[in-house]
């Protein structure tokens, strides 16, 4: 079981995170998915089954809840060093 992030080495703990998901070019946000999170630096890790069950909901087309839409904005040439 996962204690200290792989990255940083900060204490992890138990949350319920939402989770931008994406497959292939299709964006879904889960909500309430359990996760372990960094708390110094905010990294996410996964069960690899909680992981799996997020790709096959998607593929299965689960029911969303809701559907939000956003704003894509390109950054271009701003603030070029
Ligand atoms: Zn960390």
């Amino acid at each position: 079981m996962l204690t200290r992030c792989y990255f940083c080495g900060g204490k992890v703990r138990e949350q319920r995170v939402d989770v931008d998901f994406w497959w292939g070019d299709k964006l879904v946000i889960f909500e309430d998915v359990p996760a372990r999170v960094c708390q110094q630096c905010g990294e996410k890790f996964f069960r690899s089954e909680v992981y799996e069950e997020m790709e096959s909901m998607v593929q299965r087309e689960e029911k969303p809840l809701a559907r939000i839409t956003v704003d894509v904005i390109n950054f271009g040439q701003r603030l070029e060093v």
